[in-house]
């Protein structure tokens, strides 16, 4: 039995102007890997390449820990924690962060929320792209966002559910350049080249696609450039066979089959989703269950608390 926890940003402080930005602290990281060891063993990412059949039919659980995203808070954070554990861990990149210098739309929007209150957010929005939320969407934000307050909630479901794509990368583009550079964010915000190279040496280096797009709702030519430009790029970079890859988003219509099918005809031999469960005998190595950080021990009451009083 394989279980996999999942993670994205990991800092001290998860204060901003307006609080868009959640993750673990290093402290409680430490906390929950101490958890997770009374669950099973630790397995190595290159460990479960070569013996994933095994892992999957065994009776023993083993842990795997998985970052999303290359972000660089995760290489000063989480690697020293694990270096002083013995414990190893995969990092999925996004090739689009550095073959083409660009931040990703999701962390853009991340950003821009934590500078620009939902409220005037919304009221910019709706003079871009003259468009607005009418009633009866509204309520169906709350429900899509369940976890939101209600300003957030409905900028989320305009931004992200109601505008067409090119229409929400024009404006967030937009917003963004008047609040941050570009450059430097990009600088901040991910693991450098030589820093990937050094965690790609024993195999702590996956693809998290190029872009940072749902694949699932893509064409079939889209799916396979997207797994295959990351897949490339990282081979390249490290020269070391890249044998996993985390879907974007990896739940709803951003995973399936087909998704998983292309994967694996590209070359990969595991494949991560964002749905919680453990793995065993019956599951497809390219669709693979992971649980998120909140949702195991040591997890979402000491984070949630952690993050709300900073808030305040
Ligand atoms: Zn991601």
């Amino acid at each position: 039995m394989l279980t996999v926890s999942n993670y994205h940003y990991i800092r001290d402080d998860f204060s901003a102007r307006y609080p868009s930005i959640f993750g673990i602290t290093p402290d409680a990281f430490r906390n929950q890997l101490s958890a997770l060891k009374n669950m099973g063993s630790f397995i190595s990412p290159h460990a479960l390449a070569d013996n994933a059949e095994e892992v999957l039919l065994s009776d023993k659980n083993f842990i795997l820990i998985t970052f999303d995203d290359g972000l660089k808070e995760q290489y000063q954070f989480a690697v020293p924690i694990l270096k002083s554990l013995q414990l190893q861990a995969l990092f999925f990149i996004n090739s689009i962060n550095h073959i083409e210098k660009k931040i990703s739309q999701v962390h853009k929007i991340h950003l821009l929320r934590s500078v620009v209150s939902s409220k005037e957010l919304y009221a910019d929005l709706v003079a871009f792209a003259k468009i607005d939320l009418a009633d009866s969407d509204k309520e169906k934000a709350q429900h899509f966002y369940r976890f939101d307050d209600k300003s957030s909630a409905e900028v989320k479901y305009l931004l992200n559910v109601i505008l067409p794509t090119a229409v929400q990368k024009e404006f967030i583009d937009l917003k963004f350049r008047q609040e941050f550079d570009e450059n430097q964010v990009l600088e901040n915000l991910y693991m450098s080249e030589d820093e990937i190279k050094s965690l790609a040496k024993n195999g702590q280096i996956g693809s998290h696609t190029h872009s940072h797009i749902p694949l699932g709702i893509q064409p079939e030519e889209i799916m396979y450039s997207e797994l295959h430009t990351s897949k490339n790029y990282l081979e390249q970079l490290c020269q070391v066979p890249l044998h996993s890859v985390s879907y974007p988003y990896g739940s709803g219509n951003a995973v399936s089959e087909k998704v998983a099918a292309i994967a694996k005809e590209t070359g990969y031999k595991l494949g991560f989703t964002t749905l919680p469960g453990n793995n065993t005998s019956g599951s497809n190595p390219l669709l693979l269950n992971r649980f998120d950080t909140n949702d195991l021990p040591g997890g979402k009451n000491e984070i949630m608390g952690s993050v709300n009083s900073e808030a305040k």
